[in-house]
Parts: structure tokens; C-alpha cells; sequence
């Protein structure tokens, strides 16, 4: 609960430690010329900080591992599964469950089930694989999130809030019919980790409910959001982060789960639903794609991990101090009055590229450009959220998204407030001779997902 008398100070001490090789500059040159200046390129043992992703990073308990070893490897009907499900009930309070290898395993037989040719899919913001499979099951994405979100200056405190004016004028303009679900993000990934407010969801629920139209929530980083709810919206202050993911998961009729990301565990998702219906078409379509639908692809030493995971990501302490070792980043940066996304998110922090470097423009790849500085500078891996991650409509144009950011992810329950200094520091460097940083040119383009596989020379 609301604790302002302590430090974020971590709920946890070390009993095993995973030595990393320091690198010279020299040698971070040749890595980054060889990974063609894309940092999802380079060899993880090139890297001494990696904040590429808090995806599948995190570091698991002692219970974790604990319950890794009381896995049942049986091809059908493992217990690991039963405790899986009966977790995400308690936890969540959704019905019904489908393991999946990863969160986009679960958004692919969402979107097969739901999606029909010519459908609009709604959402506060896009997400990269969310939007993806949208369209690859013939759908069409439409933001609808608050103008807020688009701005990184804009401090208000929910930027993942849904303006229901555009998604009326959406339900106006093609019919409800054409809309087989609203598509919400807890913790808005791509505006920044931004949160969205308890009321808004309410409101959402209740325009829904008129409209006869679902909510499936990306609750990939559920456990962030809530914790932004209980800090800074009216009423929530003494309700148990627990409490409000339960809440948060009430008003809306089923999940896709990362469990990469918030449930602290290195692999595994689900697709959870409470119609009774759907939850029988995904099941059937699970073994297609994942595997039969007691196991999803995982092991089951991995659901339990899992299952133990979720549990400790809902814990007020555990919350704090993952959160509150973003925001130590973060205010670091800001005090060397480095641009970036406010206010800060769950996480990671998100550097304002365009601000940053505004000699740069946007077709000069500036996010991508200065995320390959950072990691020259001191080897600290960071990625690009702007045009490369943004991708191509399918007319072949770019998205030129208004965001140009790159994206310090911090890994959950990895690095220490020490790193977080050297973080700081790099950045500080970097930005004293912003002026001296060149842009990039794509020279490798692949067709889906370019962030992941593209190269890129210097310019000069
Ligand atoms: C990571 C992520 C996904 C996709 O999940 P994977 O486990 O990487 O397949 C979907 N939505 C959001 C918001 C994410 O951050």
C-alpha cells in the first residue's frame, strides 16, 4: 500500500550472481559495425547493462526455480496446468485458460477467433505483435487513445486513457458490428509505460456494455498499472495493488498475457477468456499453433514457474521497488535535463530522440542512431521505438509515428541502483556531445517486424 516513510530499497537479496565480460571501446565499435548499428543484433556477451527488453529478463525466485523442479512433464493434463489455472482465477478472476508459448501465441488465436475480414479492432495505442496479428487476420487497427499519450511533454498522470469521442466516432462511422472488441493496454508500452485510470476503464466498460461490443485486455504489465492506480488516483491509496489488478480485470472479457514481462518468469503467455464459447474455439485452435491445451507450448515445470511468478508480481513491495527503481532512473536523467517521456513509466524510461538529437531528421533513424551511441559509450543496450519499430502501412509508406523514443527497459529484479548510476551517467555523457552524433541509413529492410532484423550503415 501507499508507503512514502521508506526508500523503494529491494525486497530481495542475491544468492547467485552471473559475471558479465567488460568491454573496451574499440570492441564495441567492431560489435556495433557488426550488428549493423541494430542493437537487437548484437551478442548478448557484447553487452555489460542490457536494458533491450524487460522481456523474459527478469531474475526468478528461489521459490520459482523451487518450482521448476516440481514439474510434470506429462504430454497431457499436468498439475502445473491446474495450478496455472486455478492461479489466474484467483489472481485475475478470468475463467477460463489457454497456455501459450508467449504472449503473441495468444494474440494470434485471439485474433483468428474474433477477427473477420474488414473488422476494426479499437485500442489504446498499438502494440507491434498485437497489431500485427490484427491485421494478418484481415483486420484493421484504430487508435484511441487520449491525444495525451502523443505527447511526451504532457504530464498527465493516465496517458493510456481511452478518448471514448473517437471510439464513438469509430462505432459511427462502420457500425458496432464491425467491431469485435476494444483492444486496452494496461501500461501502454509504446506511449512510454503510461497507465490507464481505473474511471476510464469503468467509463469504457459502461459505453461498451451500450454498444454490446467486448474488451480484451493486454494485461502484460497489469501489475505496473495497478501499482500507478493505487500512487495517484483518488480512492485507491489504501487498496493492495492485488486488489486492483483484480478490479482492473473485472471490467473487461478476457487477456492476452506476456507473462514474459510482469510475471517474472524467461518464457510463457496465455490467452484467458469467460466466454464459455470462444474459450472452446481457442482451445481447439491451441493445438494448431502452440500445443494441446493443458501445456501451450511450455513445459510444465514453466507453467508453474509461472504460476508462482504472477503471485509474487501482484505484492505491494515487490511493485514498489520495481517501480521505484525506474523512477530513480529516470529523475537521474531528468536532473541532466535529458528529454523524456513524463511522467515516467513502469518500465523503463523513454528518451525523446527527436528533442534529443534535433539535427537529426526522422528518416535519419535518430532513435536508432542514438541507441547505438549509448551502447558505444559504455555498453548499455537500449532499443528504438520510433519509425523502424513503427514499421510500413500496407501500402508500403511508413507509419512516421510522432513518438521517436528509445527505450531503457529495466529488467525485473536484475540490475542494482548501482547500475542504474552507470545508466545515468552514459546518457549524461552521450547527451553532452549530442551535437557530434551522426544519423543512420537503412541498408536491410525485412518484411515483417523490421526493428528486429534490420542493418543500418552511418552516415557521415
Ligand atoms: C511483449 C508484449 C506482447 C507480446 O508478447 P511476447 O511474449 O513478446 O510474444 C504483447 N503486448 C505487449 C504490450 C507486450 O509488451
Amino acid at each position: 500500500m501507499k508507503n512514502t516513510t521508506r526508500s523503494w530499497a529491494e525486497p530481495y537479496k542475491m544468492k547467485m550472481v552471473e559475471l558479465l565480460k567488460m568491454t573496451t571501446n574499440a570492441q564495441r565499435k567492431k560489435a556495433l559495425k557488426d550488428a549493423g548499428y541494430n542493437t537487437f543484433l548484437l551478442k548478448s556477451e557484447d553487452v555489460y547493462i542490457d536494458l533491450l527488453t524487460d522481456s523474459g529478463t527478469a531474475a526468478m525466485s528461489d521459490r520459482q526455480w523451487a518450482g521448476m523442479m516440481m514439474g510434470d512433464e506429462a504430454y497431457a493434463g499436468s498439475r502445473n496446468y491446474y495450478h496455472l489455472e486455478e492461479v489466474v482465477k484467483n489472481v485475475y478472476g478470468y475463467k477460463y485458460l489457454i497456455p501459450t508459448h508467449q504472449g503473441r501465441g495468444a494474440e494470434n488465436i485471439l485474433s483468428q477467433i474474433m477477427i473477420k475480414k474488414g473488422d476494426i479492432i479499437p485500442g489504446n495505442m498499438y502494440f507491434t505483435t498485437t497489431r500485427l496479428h490484427q491485421e494478418l487476420a484481415g483486420g484493421k487497427f484504430e487508435d484511441i487513445i487520449i491525444d495525451e499519450a502523443h505527447d511526451p511533454e504532457n504530464e498527465f498522470p493516465f496517458k493510456g486513457n481511452v478518448d471514448l469521442n473517437k471510439l464513438e466516432k469509430i462505432i459511427k462511422k462502420n457500425g458496432a458490428k464491425k467491431i469485435p472488441y476494444v483492444s486496452i493496454a494496461t501500461s501502454v508500452n509504446m506511449a512510454g509505460g503510461q497507465p490507464i485510470s481505473m474511471q476510464n476503464l469503468k467509463e469504457l466498460r459502461k459505453f461498451t456494455n451500450k454498444h454490446h461490443i467486448k474488451i480484451i485486455h493486454d494485461m502484460t504489465r497489469v501489475a505496473e498499472n495497478a501499482y500507478f492506480i493505487q500512487q495517484k488516483e483518488n480512492g485507491y491509496s489504501n487498496i493492495s495493488v492485488k486488489n486492483i489488478v483484480k478490479e482492473i480485470c473485472s471490467y473487461t472479457d478476457g487477456a492476452t498475457m506476456s507473462a514474459k514481462k510482469d510475471a517474472l518468469v524467461n518464457i510463457g503467455g496465455f490467452l484467458t477468456l469467460n466466454d464459455w464459447k470462444l474459450f472452446e474455439e481457442a482451445r481447439n485452435l491451441v493445438v494448431v499453433y502452440e500445443g494441446l491445451h493443458t501445456y501451450g507450448g511450455l513445459a510444465g515445470r514453466d507453467m508453474e514457474a509461472m504460476a508462482i511468478g504472477i503471485g509474487e508480481s501482484v505484492d505491494d513491495d515487490h511493485i514498489r521497488a520495481r517501480v521505484g527503481q525506474v523512477i530513480y532512473l529516470g529523475e537521474k536523467m531528468m536532473a541532466h535535463h535529458i528529454p523524456i517521456v513524463k511522467p515516467i513509466g513502469g518500465h523503463g524510461i523513454f528518451v525523446d530522440a527527436k528533442k534529443f538529437l534535433p539535427h537529426l531528421s526522422q528518416d535519419q533513424y535518430p532513435a536508432q542512431a542514438l541507441a547505438a551511441e549509448i551502447y558505444l559509450d559504455s555498453g548499455v543496450r537500449t532499443m528504438e521505438r520510433g519509425i523502424v519499430s513503427a514499421g510500413r502501412k500496407s501500402n508500403g509508406e511508413n507509419y512516421n509515428p510522432k513518438l521517436e523514443l528509445v527505450r531503457f527497459t529495466i529488467p525485473r529484479r536484475v540490475y542494482t541502483q548501482a547500475h542504474m548510476d552507470v545508466i545515468a551517467e552514459s546518457a549524461c555523457r552521450v547527451f553532452d556531445k549530442r551535437s557530434k552524433i551522426t544519423g543512420l541509413k537503412m541498408i536491410y529492410e525485412p518484411k515483417y517486424l523490421r526493428f528486429f532484423q534490420a542493418r543500418f550503415e552511418k552516415l557521415k
